[in-house]
């Protein structure tokens, strides 16, 4: 037998209310916040996740689904939502528009990872994106905004935690510190950084491992190291945080997975912290559009996933409500019957009510315990004798009363 491949999962009917739920609460803050959405394609030329999201990444590393075509190109199934959402940008010209453009998208994603709990190889993301502005006010737009979605689901238990690790001016001195730094203790290191040591200094301080962490925790910190400027935007948007009631600590061991970021990094995690429950990594990265051929171009944004929140949402007891559900069964006892059924099923769908029909000649006991075990409220009867007179019994499955209605009138009483 087959079986969906390893890390990946059929989203069953019984899981929809949760995802429909996530999906209209998520384009109702994009419409509040002035979110429009954007969906690229689900896969993208290789070199734009190189480029982008960063050779040294663990994502370019070892986490990319990549493949040739019949063409020979190199193509990639998308690993992350920015880089496209930043071609896309370049490739319309929408640098020609009122500046920040404003996007969100909800997104299949899929990365080579080692699957457990809340950690698959293809998952999915909604993310929002600013793009064309530096200022301090949009980096504290979207967290308030990925903030707010989240308290809108029901999540109360949610911890936010910033840090600015600096841009292309004073970050080299800041890694050559830490490098140093590092460097000093390496030997006490795990193997994982001991390869990044020289690659990716920054991802030293957010190491997991318990001996690494306690020696990341006396690790120079990046706000004492930031030119005057990024100072001055890390200070503002604590400022307009604290204007906009958003409760947040600094995480002087947050960096953020990706290359691409400068000054505001954040995340969002459930109170009982566990290793894979981050639901939300997000900043800014003022560089992104330049490297993938753009002019120098700001942007902010983040990416949350999907299954975490629903995840959360179960954790915290957050009903949710039900899809909505037909109206009414039509049951039929013999064959005449039943050429009338599938006539009156046809009109009342038509006439946008939802029913659904019993489909074999079963007993009307059988075909009324289907209508009660699917949950139908109501059940429209018809016999020889109602097909004559050009009725049918309405029945209400909760209390089992029952009235003889006209054709004419059911659809209106079922609507
Ligand atoms: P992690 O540290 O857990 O690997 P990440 O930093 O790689 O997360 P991002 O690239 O920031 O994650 O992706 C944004 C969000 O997408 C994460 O906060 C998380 O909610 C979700 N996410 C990331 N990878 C996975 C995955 N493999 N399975 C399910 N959700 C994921
Ligand atoms: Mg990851």
């Amino acid at each position: 037998m087959y079986t969906a491949p390893r890390g990946t999962q059929d989203i069953l009917p019984e899981e929809q209310p949760y995802w429909r739920y996530v999906e209209q609460k998520a384009a109702r803050i994009c419409q509040l916040y002035g979110y429009e959405r954007i969906d690229p394609p689900m896969f993208e030329d290789t070199r734009l996740f190189i480029k982008g999201t960063g050779e040294t990444t663990d994502i370019v590393q070892k986490e990319m689904y990549t493949f040739d075509d019949r063409s020979g190109n190199s193509l990639t199934l998308k690993p992350e939502g920015t880089p496209s959402v930043c071609r896309a940008y370049l490739e319309h010209g929408f640098n020609n528009l009122p500046q920040p453009v404003k996007l969100f998208y909800f997104s299949p994603i899929f990365r080579y990872e080692r699957p457990q709990a809340g950690r698959y190889r293809q998952h999915y993301q909604f993310g929002a994106e600013a793009l064309g502005e530096a200022d301090a006010s949009l980096d504290a737009e979207v967290i308030d905004m990925a903030w707010r979605f989240l308290v809108s689901l029901g999540l109360e238990k949610l911890l936010l935690f910033i840090n600015s690790i600096g841009c292309p001016q004073c970050r080299p001195a800041y890694l050559e510190l830490l490098r140093k730094y590092f460097s000093a203790r390496i030997d006490e290191s795990c193997a994982d950084c001991k390869a990044r040591l020289e690659r990716n200094v920054l991802r030293l301080l957010d190491c997991k491992q318990p001996a690494c962490q306690s020696i990341a925790a006396k690790a120079p910190r990046s706000i004492d190291n930031l030119c005057p400027e990024c100072a001055e935007h890390f200070q503002k948007l604590q400022e307009y945080l604290g204007l906009l009631n958003i409760p947040f600590e600094v995480n002087h061991n947050l960096v953020r997975g990706l290359d691409y970021y400068t000054r505001t990094v954040f995340e969002i995690q459930p109170q009982d912290h566990e290793a894979q429950s981050t639901i939300c990594g997000g900043g800014r990265y003022d560089g992104l559009i330049e490297t993938l051929g753009g002019k120098p171009t700001p942007g902010t944004g983040y990416a949350i996933g999907i299954e975490r929140i629903i995840i959360n949402l179960k954790k915290e007891g957050v009903t949710v409500p039900p899809l909505p559900s037909p109206q009414a069964f039509i049951a039929y006892i013999g064959e005449t019957a039943r050429t009338e059924a599938i006539i009156l099923a046809g009109q009342l769908r038509r006439g946008d009510i939802p029913v659904l029909m019993a489909t074999s000649a079963k007993s009307l006991k059988a075909q009324l315990r289907q209508a009660n075990n699917l949950k139908i409220p109501k059940t429209v009867i018809i016999g020889d004798d109602e097909v004559r007179t050009g009725t049918a019994i309405l029945r209400d499955m909760a209390s089992s009363k029952q009235i003889t209605v006209g054709l004419k009138e059911l659809a209106a009483l079922l609507r």
